[in-house]
């Protein structure tokens, strides 16, 4: 095989990776937006949905032939390797009938974005990845292997063809709720040639990836919980079901109930089936406080009949929150909604507000960041990261035993070294052969 990495050997986030066969067969592997402009800068609003010929022009979308609906397709499949922006973002720019793989939760993460989210859009032609089984596409036998990350049934990609063995890693991590699927993954992916593997960690302060695990997470939540005489808001993405998990399990062990928005109880509908740990909103200790645009969204759908069984289930208004506000502790977003109750909660009580995402997006602003800003609210941070330590991944590495190792998502391929043998940097848009990075090719280092 011919490996091509379009975007991501030196950065986080835009991930596209190519792979060719010697007879010409290509499937692509992630099709991410890149997290800002090249300049740092966040992109303006609908970038992401422009026409695909201003965004070529642009260099958002790499220079990829045959891969765009412009000229006949010369590409067998997309596949993805989870739902986060980053990894799938730019996927309906792919021409129309070049077919996208992803794991059921991934396409079901897709459909919900879709439905509440403004400004996504998502391939027509979805197929399912199993959890167990290679699939045929062209000449290559894929396979989704379940990985721990944060985005929910995420997947690493096993890739077999000519002979060769590739493990692409997608994101993820030793630390969360399934750490079991990190330790596992040598086992069940057999022997590899080469490894293209994720390094977001790498070269940067573990503090920025928050507390040691979700374990941690979940204990510090739980205390805070016990402590706390009122309202308690967590602000975390909707799509990070570990911390949805944890976030309940700590309510429950406070003797809190878990309130919800109709979105992040559609989500941990949806995946039920998957996560059988994911609490849902006819769960004793469950409630949703509706939100106006949700239930709109929902009715818009076709799913008003969804939105009554929420509300029979468990509705509870922002005067109960407000009357009875150390009963419970809500899982929200940054968003203008979750600032009007907030807005309306510090009537009563000022509440507290956890920040349970990256770091980062506080000191970035918005909604819930600017309101706590202007009340004089320290939010709480109660974070792990989705990404493996450096240190797991040389873990990994060892008992996977590749003949090489190239870096991806990451911005110091060059200090991977430090951590493993067989180390080959690529760059942007170079086309490699696999057996040259085998014997010895590429730059070692
Ligand atoms: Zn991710």
């Amino acid at each position: 095989m011919i490996l091509t990495i379009h975007r991501g050997s030196k950065q986080i986030g835009g991930s596209c990776i190519e792979l060719r066969t010697y007879s010409g067969e290509r499937i692509l592997l992630d099709f991410g937006m890149p997290l800002t402009r090249p300049d740092g800068s966040d992109w303006p609003r609908g970038t992401m949905t422009s026409p695909s010929k201003e965004l070529r022009a642009e260099g958002v979308l790499p220079d990829i032939e045959g891969l765009y609906a412009d000229a006949a397709p010369e590409f067998s499949a997309l596949v993805l390797s989870h739902s986060h922006l980053d990894h799938h973002g730019l996927a309906h720019h792919v021409h129309p009938n070049v077919p996208v793989y992803g794991s059921r939760g991934t396409i079901e993460m897709l459909k919900a974005s879709r439905l509440f989210i403004p400004g996504i859009a998502i391939p027509a032609d979805m197929r399912e990845l199993p959890f167990d089984a290679a699939v045929a596409i062209s000449s290559f036998a894929v396979r989704g292997i379940p990985v721990d990350h944060a985005a929910p049934d995420s997947r690493a990609l096993l890739i077999e063809a000519d002979g060769q063995r590739i493990l692409y890693s997608g994101d993820l991590r030793a630390h969360g709720h399934q750490r079991h699927l990190f330790d596992s993954l040598p086992e069940t992916a057999g022997p590899i040639d080469v490894l293209i593997l994720e390094g977001t960690t790498v070269g940067q302060a573990q503090e920025a990836h928050g507390f040691p695990d979700e374990a941690d997470v979940e204990r510090r939540l739980s205390d805070l919980l016990k402590i706390d005489k009122g309202m308690v808001v967590v602000i975390a993405s909707g799509q990070n079901i570990d911390r949805a998990i944890s976030v309940y399990r700590a309510a429950i062990e406070a003797g809190r109930e878990l309130v919800i928005d109709p979105y992040q109880a559609y989500i941990l509908m949806k995946l039920k089936d998957i996560c059988y740990e994911a609490p849902q909103f006819d769960w004793p200790s469950v409630r949703v406080k509706f939100i106006k645009s949700h239930v709109r969204k929902l009715k818009d759908a076709g799913l008003w009949s969804l939105a009554c069984q929420m509300s029979r289930a468990g509705k509870v208004t922002s005067e109960q929150l407000a009357s009875d506000a150390s009963r419970f502790v809500y899982l929200a977003r940054s968003s203008r909604a979750t600032v009007a109750l907030l807005r309306y909660l510090t009537k009563t009580a000022r509440p507290t507000v956890v920040w349970s995402q990256w770091s980062g997006y506080l000191r970035k602003g918005g909604a819930v960041p600017r309101f706590c800003y202007e009340q004089g609210i320290e939010p709480v941070l109660i974070h792990s990261g989705g990404h493996a330590q450096p240190e797991d991944l040389a873990g990994l590495v060892s008992r996977l035993r590749p003949k090489a190792v190239v870096p991806i998502h990451t911005e110091a391929a060059s200090h991977f070294a430090d951590y493993m043998p067989n180390v080959r940097v690529l760059r942007d848009g170079e086309a490699t052969e696999i057996a040259s990075l085998i014997v010895g090719g590429g730059e070692a280092i």
